[in-house]
C-alpha cells in the first residue's frame, strides 16, 4: 500500500494560518461555536457512535464526551477576550520610557492524535485549546474506535474549513506519515510507549509537544476513611466506562485494619450500581476490542477473585472485578490494568505507602481516601504525580480551572481551561521602548561610564 500523502492538506492549512485568518478573536470564537453546534447538533448521532465502540450509556456518553465538548468550548468563549489580552508586566526603571507585554501568539499548524477510550474529549478538548489558541488543527482518531473516527470524520467537515480542522482516520501508517511532516505543535494522547515515539518523531523539528499518557494510579485507603464513600467512589472511577479511564484508581492500598470492611462496601457499591448481573446493566460498558478482552481475561488470573470475574468474549464483557491476594511481582501489577478489574493489596503505613509510591513511574492520578486530613497531605507532599484527589477519584479533570496532565512516565504539559489555552500558545515577551531617549551607558566601550554603570545596575530588578 502507498504511503499516505498529507503535505497537500498541511500546506493549505500552513498558508491559512499564515494568511492571519485564524488570529482574530472574531474568528476563534466561531470556530468554537461551530464546535458546539456540532456536539449539540449530532447529539444522538455521537452517543451512538460511543454505544457501538463501547456500550457507553447516554448519561456518561455527556459526562465524558458529548456535552463535556460543549462545556468545554463555552468555557474558552467565555475566557477567550481576557486570555488574548496582553498581559502588562512591569517594566524596569532602566527601560523607560517603555512597557512590556506578553502575547500568547498561536504557535500554527497543529496536529492531535488521540487514545479511543474517551474519542471525543480526547480530540475535541484539545481543539477547544487549539482554536482558541488561533490556531489550525489536523484530528487523527484512534482507529479502535471505529464509529466514534467515522462519526468524527463525517461531522467535522460539515462545520469545519478543511483548513482549518481536518480530520485524518487511520493506525499506524497514517500516523507514521503524518509524523513525517513538519508541524508547529503536536499534542498526544495514549500510552507511555507510543508517546516515546511521538515525542522521537517530535524532535526531529524540536517540535513543541504535549503528551497526555497513562500509568498506573494508586489509590489510597486510610483507616480513618469513609469507608462507604471511599467504596463509592473508588468502584464509580474504576467501572465507569469498563474500567477503560486513564484517571481511573488502578489498584488500591488500603490499612489492613479496614481491609475487610472495605471490601464489602466495594462489593455493596457494585452491586448498587449495576446489579447482580451487571452484563444486563444498561449502565454497564463494553471492552473496545478481543485483544484488550484476552489481556483483562489474563490478568484476572493474577489473584483471587472476590466480586465478579465473570466474562463474555462474544460480548466483550467483563464484570467488574475485586481481585485479592495479589503479589506486587503478578502481572497485574506490572502493567496499567485499562480494565474493569480491581486488585486490592494491604499497606502497613503512610511511609510504606510513600515508598510504593515512589519506586513506581509517576502516576497520572494519585487518589488518597483519608478523613484525618493530615495523611493526605503528608502523602501528597512525599510524592509526584500528574494530579491528584482527596476523598475521590477519576473525576477532577471535569474542573475546567485545574491543570489536567502526567509528570514523568505520564506525560508532560497540561491542558484543560486556560491550561489548554497556553499549551496551545507561545507565551512571547515583547519589550515596547521608546527610542526618544537613548544614554550611552549601555554601549560599549563600558569604561567611559563606570560610576553610570553602578548607578544602572542598582536600578534593574
Ligand atoms: P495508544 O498509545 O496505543 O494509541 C494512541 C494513538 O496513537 C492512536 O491514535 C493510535 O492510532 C496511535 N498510534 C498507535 N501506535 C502508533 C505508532 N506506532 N506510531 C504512531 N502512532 C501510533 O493508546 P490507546 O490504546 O489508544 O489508549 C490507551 C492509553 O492512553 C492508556 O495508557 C491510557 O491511560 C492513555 N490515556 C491517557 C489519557 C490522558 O489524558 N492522560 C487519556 C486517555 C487515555
Amino acid at each position: 500500500m502507498a504511503t499516505p500523502d498529507y503535505s497537500a492538506l498541511i500546506t493549505g492549512q500552513r498558508e491559512y494560518f499564515l494568511s492571519g485568518a485564524t488570529r482574530p478573536a472574531s474568528w476563534r470564537k466561531a470556530q468554537l461555536k461551530a464546535l458546539k453546534a456540532m456536539f449539540a447538533e449530532n447529539h444522538d448521532e455521537l452517543c451512538d457512535a460511543l454505544w457501538k465502540d463501547l456500550r457507553r450509556n447516554v448519561v456518561d456518553a455527556d459526562t465524558m464526551d458529548v456535552a463535556y465538548n460543549v462545556r468545554e468550548a463555552d468555557y474558552a468563549l467565555k475566557h477567550l477576550d481576557s486570555w488574548i489580552t496582553p498581559e502588562r508586566v512591569r517594566a524596569p526603571l532602566v527601560l523607560q520610557p517603555g512597557h512590556v507585554r506578553v502575547r500568547h501568539d498561536p504557535h500554527g499548524v497543529t496536529l492531535i492524535i488521540g487514545a479511543w477510550n474517551e474519542p471525543f474529549m480526547l480530540l475535541f478538548a484539545p481543539l477547544v485549546a487549539a482554536l482558541a489558541g488561533g490556531n489550525t488543527a489536523v484530528l487523527k482518531p484512534s482507529e479502535l474506535a471505529v464509529a466514534c473516527s467515522a462519526a468524527a470524520a463525517k461531522l467535522a467537515p460539515k462545520y469545519f474549513d478543511s483548513r482549518a480542522v481536518a480530520v485524518v482516520e487511520g493506525a499506524v501508517p497514517e500516523t507514521s506519515a503524518l509524523l513525517e511532516e513538519k508541524w508547529d505543535f503536536i499534542f498526544f494522547t495514549g500510552s507511555p510507549e507510543i508517546g516515546k515515539i511521538i515525542h522521537q518523531a517530535a524532535a526531529k523539528n524540536l517540535t513543541p509537544c504535549v503528551l497526555e499518557l497513562g500509568g498506573k494510579n494508586p489509590t489510597i485507603v486510610h483507616s480513618s476513611a469513609n469507608l462507604k464513600t471511599a467504596a463509592n467512589r473508588i468502584a464509580y472511577g474504576r467501572y465507569l466506562n469498563a474500567g477503560q479511564i486513564c484517571t481511573a484508581p488502578d489498584h488500591v492500598l488500603v490499612w489492613p485494619e479496614v481491609k475487610d470492611a472495605f471490601l464489602r462496601q466495594l462489593g455493596d457499591s457494585i452491586r448498587d450500581f449495576f446489579g447482580d448481573d451487571p452484563k444486563s446493566s444498561p449502565d454497564y460498558g463494553r471492552v473496545i476490542n478481543a485483544r484488550n478482552f484476552d489481556r483483562l481475561v489474563g490478568l484476572m488470573k493474577s489473584g483471587k477473585v472476590v466480586v465478579g470475574g465473570q466474562s463474555d468474549a462474544a460480548e466483550r464483557y467483563i464484570a467488574p472485578t475485586v481481585l485479592v491476594n495479589v503479589t506486587e511481582d503478578s502481572p497485574i501489577m506490572n502493567e496499567e490494568v485499562f480494565g474493569p478489574i480491581l486488585p486490592v493489596l494491604e499497606i502497613p503505613s503512610v511511609d510504606a505507602a510513600i515508598q510504593w509510591i515512589n519506586s513506581r513511574p509517576t502516576p497520572l492520578g494519585l487518589y488518597v481516601f483519608a478523613e484525618d486530613a493530615s495523611i493526605a497531605e503528608r502523602i501528597l507532599d512525599a510524592t509526584r504525580s500528574g494530579d491528584a484527589a482527596v476523598n475521590d477519584c477519576t473525576i477532577h479533570p471535569m474542573v475546567p480551572e485545574l491543570p489536567f496532565g502526567g509528570a514523568g512516565n505520564s506525560g508532560m504539559g497540561k491542558y484543560h481551561g486556560r491550561w489548554g489555552f497556553e499549551a496551545f500558545t507561545n507565551a512571547r515577551g515583547v519589550l515596547y521602548h521608546s527610542a526618544s531617549i537613548d544614554p550611552g551607558v549601555r554601549y560599549p566601550p563600558y569604561s567611559k561610564h563606570v560610576f553610570e554603570r553602578k548607578i544602572q545596575n542598582k536600578l534593574l530588578p
